[in-house]
């Protein structure tokens, strides 16, 4: 980190503020110019405010030279972590498919597209039980019932399973779940962030609705430093002016969080476009941008849903998409095993 001090200050104001840099543990590299003083600051800065350095009178400018988080950084770790979930690998050259209903309905519904997801070629399923609708009056779940409704799907089937969490209260009941879902919702919910931290359960992290790579970024840090490395980034669209689509797939994220990061990152179409047309072109192109994994909503009769019918796809949609990322995966040298 770089402080630009202001030409006009006193020398008193200058050793108070190197002494409290200091007192944090960091060393500080004066260099004395014509004009300015800058002050290089060597060591962990992620402890650094970096607000209130800019507050302080004798401060001109600011400069980070290192990301503000560390366990999830690219650069402390250089090879991809990948992400095993019961044999079914994210990451370093391995592709996942999920798949499943928005929200879990019923037993025969959660069954029947269990089963379907499973024929066409899925590797996880998933399914909501904790659903975050915007109106209260909105459905809002089956909850525990629906927790052991996708459980036993899953073990019928023999399909990994993955559902959202919507309250730190609620972590108990998740034991038997095998990939914790944290959605856009809750991405800055930072006291659920650190509980799931201290899990050892991999975690999909969805990104927020309007949150900057570096927010979704420090919001894996509060997993990871808590101790649990397993986490799966999900990019699911990002509010944006355009109307059309529910919201705007932010596919550049991809390839730059293969730059910044060594997670796993995968694509859900579905929330991103929420249009079930646009689900196979937007997995088409995640895949060619380098995700590790797409999240698909597949539901046996989309039109009675009760929740996200628009963008889901039937299964035999699922499975025509299925069949396409399956001819361009070796095409970015990824495999599906
Ligand atoms: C979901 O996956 O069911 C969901 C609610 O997604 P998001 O948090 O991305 O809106
Ligand atoms: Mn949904």
């Amino acid at each position: 980190m770089i402080v630009v001090v202001k030409k006009e200050h006193e020398e008193k104001q200058l050793e108070n503020l190197i002494d409290w840099i200091k007192g944090l543990g960091l060393e500080v590299h004066e260099s004395r110019g014509e004009n300015s003083i800058i002050l290089g600051l060597i060591g962990d800065t992620t402890k650094v405010d970096i607000d209130l350095l800019y507050s302080l009178d004798i401060v001109d400018t600011v400069k980070r030279i290192q990301e503000p988080y560390k366990d999830a950084n690219r650069k402390f770790h250089p090879e991809d972590t990948i992400v095993d979930v019961k044999g079914h690998k994210f990451g370093g050259g391995h592709f996942q498919l999920i798949a499943g209903p928005c929200s879990i309905e019923s037993e025969e519904q959660m069954i029947a597209v269990a089963r379907a997801v499973k024929d066409a070629g899925a590797n996880l399923l998933r399914g909501g039980a904790f659903k975050p609708r915007t109106s209260p009056y909105a459905f809002q779940g089956l909850r525990e019932h629906g927790l052991d409704l996708l459980i036993k799907a899953g073990r019928e089937v023999g399909l990994p399973v993955v559902t959202e969490i919507m309250s730190v209260k609620h972590i108990d009941l998740f034991r038997d779940v095998d990939v914790i879902q944290i959605g856009a919702r809750n991405m800055q919910n930072f006291e659920l962030l650190k509980e799931v931290g201290k899990l050892q359960k991999p975690i999909l992290l969805k990104r927020g609705l309007a949150n900057t790579i570096e927010e979704w970024l420090m919001s894996a840090e509060y997993i990871m430093s808590e101790g649990n490395k397993e986490v799966i980034l999900c990019e699911r669209g990002i509010r944006t002016f355009e109307s059309y689509t529910r919201n705007t797939l932010d596919l550049s994220a991809i390839p730059l969080l293969k730059e910044l990061t060594h997670l796993p990152i995968i694509v859900d179409p579905s929330h991103a476009s929420g249009l079930s047309r646009l689900v196979e072109p937007l997995s088409m192109a995640s895949v060619g941008a380098g995700a590790d994994g797409l999240m698909i909503e597949v539901h046996n009769n989309p039109k009675c849903a009760l929740c996200d019918g628009a963008q889901s796809l039937r299964p035999e949609q699922f499975e025509e998409v299925v069949k396409k990322i399956d001819v361009i995966l070796p095409l970015v040298n990824k495999t599906r095993k």
